[in-house]
């Protein structure tokens, strides 16, 4: 095998190990578990950094980079429409985090 095949094959699976770590931390998450949530989110981050990898929207938006935690809207961030921008405020920590809103 070639090292680049190699180093494709390293970050597929690093991949879908976020993606399994996404799911776990958001059950967590959803059941009130937010000290473990947070464990895997911290794997999640530790993960994409080390194979570069860019986290999809939809993970970023549930993920707060202050504390770590899993954003639950409506349970720990609240979510409002901005001036045509998505601002999510991360209850635990108070920061903000925007998107533009398509
Ligand atoms: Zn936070």
């Amino acid at each position: 095998m070639k090292r680049s095949d190699k180093k494709k094959l390293a970050r597929r699976i690093a991949k879908e190990r976020i993606r399994i770590l996404f799911s776990l931390a958001e059950s967590y998450a959803k059941r009130g578990d937010l000290d473990i949530s947070s464990r895997y989110v911290e794997l999640i981050l530790k993960i994409a950094r080390k194979y570069n990898i860019r986290l999809p929207r939809e993970m970023k938006y549930r993920i707060c980079k202050k504390c770590n935690c899993f954003i639950i809207p409506g349970k720990n961030a609240t979510v409002r429409l901005k001036k045509g921008k998505v601002v999510i405020k991360c209850l635990e920590c108070d920061r903000y985090k925007r998107y533009p809103y398509k």
